[in-house]
């Protein structure tokens, strides 16, 4: 297939969006990098006498977003040849520069209505070719696209980078009921051979593959903690570096991913999974739904099962 692909669009300046777009950026790619316009000012932009209208306001997101890649070390954004490929902005004033960019990856809050009411806005504006997909955890890519146009939905699939995107390997590829099949193989090479991932093609079942399992395993390992009185350390003394894997242990994952997400992606396979005994696994416990609603999100907001130093 005769395509390529020099100028992308994420959608979410968040940990994934930000990740995305930085991995992007490394291999060449120009990114936009588009987020929501804030609806209040922060108090240093009110001393500074800036107004919601001002630029550097309606862009905030996607410009702190890029402040922090280059700060983060070892950082391959550290030379900021990198960073000068990404191009912070939002999605009210930026929307039509979407038809100009040759793959839109979907990297918003995992929601089913906040996501296709998104995809209804980059269709308004989509040129027939460009590739769209989307970075869910576990939403059905049928669902999301249910609304959309059918040319539209031949050129939408999942591509569920996992986190963080510049360094891990894995991503899964999941097409639709009606994506093309000869993007979904040009898909799969782009991936492997440009961004250097490890590609799996996911069918579109609740949280595909790593997060049905991933989701599953980790909810289980709360569950056992519980039961058994086990504390966070010592879960986590077990299950990272010492068992050989340096950077995953459990609760220190939990952090990095956002526990608000996490509870999103469990309720979608508890919402979608039928026997009795699956659900009562996939239950999110009140502990972590008490976390999420005092706001302690993980290393986003500072504090999870650790405090962020
Ligand atoms: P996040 O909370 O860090 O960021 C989400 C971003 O989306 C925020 O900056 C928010 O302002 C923005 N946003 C919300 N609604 C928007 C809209 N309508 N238009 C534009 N921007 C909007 O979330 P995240 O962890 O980066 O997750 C993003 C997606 O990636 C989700 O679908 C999530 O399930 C998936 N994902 C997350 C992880 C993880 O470990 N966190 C891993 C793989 C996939």
């Amino acid at each position: 297939m005769n395509k390529t692909i020099r100028k992308a669009a994420v959608i979410g300046s968040g940990i994934m969006g930000s990740g995305i777009a930085a991995h992007l950026a490394n291999v060449g790619i120009s990114c936009l990098l588009l987020d929501v316009v804030p609806k209040q000012l922060t108090e240093e932009e009110a001393v500074k006498g800036l107004t919601l209208e001002n630029p550097a306001v309606r862009n905030r997101l996607a410009l702190s977003a890029i402040a922090k890649l280059a700060k983060t070390k070892p950082a391959p954004l550290y030379d900021n040849s990198f960073a000068s490929r990404i191009t912070a902005g939002n999605l009210e004033d930026d929307l039509s520069k979407l038809a100009q960019v040759d793959w839109i990856i979907e990297v918003v809050v995992e929601n089913l209505e906040v996501k296709k009411g998104l995809l209804q806005k980059i269709e308004s504006v989509w040129t027939p070719g460009t590739i769209v997909s989307s970075n869910t955890s576990g939403i059905s890519i049928n669902d999301m696209a249910a609304s959309c146009g059918d040319e539209f939905k031949e050129h939408f699939m999942g591509t569920h980078f996992f986190n963080p995107p510049r360094y891990m390997k894995l991503l899964e590829i999941i097409p639709g009921e009606h994506t093309r099949p000869e993007l979904v193989s040009f898909m799969k090479g782009f991936c492997e051979k440009v961004l250097g991932k490890g590609v799996v093609l996911a069918k579109d079942t609740p949280n595909f593959i790593g997060n049905r399992i991933g989701t599953y395993g980790l909810l289980v390992t709360l569950k056992e903690m519980t039961e058994n009185g086990f504390t966070v350390e010592e879960v986590d003394a077990v299950t990272g570096p010492a068992m050989g894997r340096p950077k995953s242990a459990t609760f220190r994952t939990l952090d990095l991913v956002g526990l608000d997400t996490f509870v999103h992606v469990a309720d979608n396979v508890y919402n979608h999974v039928l026997s009795e005994s699956e659900r009562s696994i996939f239950a999110v416990p009140p502990m972590l739904q008490t976390m999420v609603e005092k706001g302690w999100l993980g290393e986003k907001s500072g504090q999870g099962f650790y405090v962020k130093k």
